[in-house]
């Protein structure tokens, strides 16, 4: 079988949001469902050794990314959703965006137990605002961050280093602009 690349499934959207933004947009990638597969099969291989009990991920592309990985890992998805969409008790963390103003996500307080190991994982890192605050909710309520993984990366606005800030974690970018 050939060989995927997954560049060829992620479409760069020029001043979208904003002028001087370049957006990538990861629809194509995940409308093909060789390229979506590969994709998670690449994540399922990163997280084989992490000892992963649940998946977290960030409303609403972590979603696409989380579900078919806790599938395919037999293990727990738990959703950080944006604020007020939760029926019960809940932890949340607040972050500045990428374009400006501030956004709130949150977790059910007992979707994660003490100890547990969660792999965290969204469609793409940017300045890591987003994966800072699930990662801060999860710790709050004792989970143990086993890694974080993106679809992609972009280097330029040095989310790692925001991504890494509570201590070092496995990390994987299927790729980097
Ligand atoms: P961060 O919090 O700045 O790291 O932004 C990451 C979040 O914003 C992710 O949940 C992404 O879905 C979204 N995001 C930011 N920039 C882009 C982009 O260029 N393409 C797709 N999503 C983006």
């Amino acid at each position: 079988m050939e060989k995927i690349n997954l560049r060829d499934y992620v479409a760069t959207v020029k001043d979208y949001p904003e002028p001087g933004v370049e957006f990538r947009d990861i629809s194509p990638l995940m409308g093909n469902g060789a390229a979506y597969k590969d994709a998670i099969n690449q994540i399922v291989d990163f997280a084989k050794d992490l000892n992963v009990e649940l998946i977290a991920g960030p409303e609403s592309r972590g979603f696409i990314v989380g579900s078919p990985l806790a599938y395919a890992l037999g293990v727990g998805f738990v959703p950080a959703r944006k604020v007020g969409k939760l029926p019960r008790e809940a932890v949340s963390a607040s972050y500045t965006l990428e374009y400006g103003g501030v956004n709130e996500l949150e977790i059910h307080k007992d979707a994660i137990k003490p100890g547990q190991r969660v792999l965290i994982v969204d469609d793409l890192l940017a300045t890591g605002g987003t994966i800072n605050a699930t990662r801060r909710i999860i710790e709050e309520l004792g989970g143990v961050v086993a890694g974080v993984a993106f679809i992609i990366e972009l280097e330029a606005l040095h989310g790692r280093e925001k991504a890494m800030e509570a201590g070092e974690v496995p990390f994987l970018a299927l790729m980097e602009y």
